[in-house]
């Protein structure tokens, strides 16, 4: 029996993907999304109803804001019910931000959102656009739903909130080190069924409160106490994320570890990420993790920098308590942490 064509939204929102040279400006400058059947004849094969929408004024993805994240979420919340699917083109900078935090936002998902851009723009004669595109409709399009946030990138299927950007050069520009690709694409497209997340029964729900106030410090041999110190004492801080060496460790400098000591008492919630990419926070396993474990510092396990950074953002915009914060921050909400250590 033949399958019913699915109905996809693609959303264009900016980065390099949506980009052509301007033989004026000599720069890379967004073009008109419209004429996107003409850059790519092929869509107009695929089988399954496509509809586009574009943002007013694309960005690179650099400019990202939580403001941007609430209008991309508003975006799906108004078509949900029309679409089966939904690609979102995003520049490649900070696309596994929006894809954390999207996932965070859009619970009860029972449609994949797939995000996709490319290392050149579309109209470049080596461009990665055309396939990352194609191949991420028919993800998208798949008749096994990816009830999922995701990253589609040259020839990978991630979990959004699973994934980081690795490299500004090669075609295959994401990694997800802490978790296991959920699909691949060569001749055939495999979808492992098994890691993708159980479709959602409940009715979409859809956060739009974000609170920013966090901030995140990569630690170093040598790094100034007091730069860690004024950052904690920042006025309506509600978290640091403390990205540590290996798993989970950082100096244990009585100055070092009072400060966040302080700030914890104080009421600022720290996380420990590790600065390492795979792998996660085991508080307690070196003499110099223990103490951060001892002070109240919360170990983020394998969850990325990305991902903990938007977690943050959603729980402190829920209004919740502190303590609840600090409960729901160790719990896996997205498939976006294994369990914490
Ligand atoms: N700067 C661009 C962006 O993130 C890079 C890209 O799209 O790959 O918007």
């Amino acid at each position: 029996m033949k399958m019913k064509a699915k109905k996809l939204l693609i959303i264009y929102t900016g980065g390099t993907i949506g980009m052509m040279h301007s033989h004026r400006s000599k720069t890379l400058v967004p073009f008109d999304f419209g004429a996107i059947t003409d850059q790519i004849p092929e869509l107009n094969h695929l089988n399954c109803k496509i509809d586009y929408f574009a943002f007013k004024s694309p960005i690179d993805s650099s400019n990202v804001q939580p403001s941007f994240w609430v209008e991309l979420a508003m975006v799906i919340e108004k078509k949900y019910n029309q679409y089966d699917g939904f690609v979102v083109l995003h520049g490649t900078d900070t696309m596994a931000y929006t894809a954390s935090a999207l996932s965070f936002m859009l619970e009860n998902l029972s449609k994949p959102v797939i995000f996709t851009g490319s290392q050149l723009p579309l109209g470049a004669i080596r461009t990665d656009a055309k396939r990352n595109l194609i191949t991420t409709i028919q993800l998208a399009a798949s008749d096994t739903v990816i009830p999922e946030v995701c990253i589609y990138f040259s020839s990978q299927l991630f979990r959004g909130n699973r994934s980081e950007k690795y490299t500004s050069s090669k075609f295959d520009a994401f990694e997800s080190y802490n978790y296991p690709i959920l699909a691949e694409t060569g001749v055939h497209i495999v979808v492992n069924t098994d890691v993708i997340r159980k479709k959602s029964t409940g009715k979409l729900l859809v956060h739009k409160k974000l609170d920013a106030n966090i901030a995140l410090i990569k630690i170093y041999p040598g790094i100034n106490v007091e730069v860690i110190d004024s950052t904690l004492k920042t006025k309506n801080l509600k978290a640091l994320v403390l990205e540590t060496f290996g798993s989970g460790n950082a100096p244990t400098d009585k100055k070092f570890i009072g400060v966040l000591q302080q700030a914890i008492k104080r009421g600022v919630m720290i996380v420990n990420v590790s600065q390492c990419g795979g792998g996660a926070v085991e508080q307690g396993k070196y003499e110099t993790s223990i103490h951060l474990k001892e002070i109240g510092v919360i170990s983020g396990g394998d969850i990325t920098t990305e991902a903990a950074l938007a977690k943050l953002m959603f729980l402190f915009g829920q209004n919740l308590k502190a303590l609840e914060v600090r409960k729901l921050f160790q719990k896996d909400l997205r498939g976006e942490m294994s369990k914490v250590i």
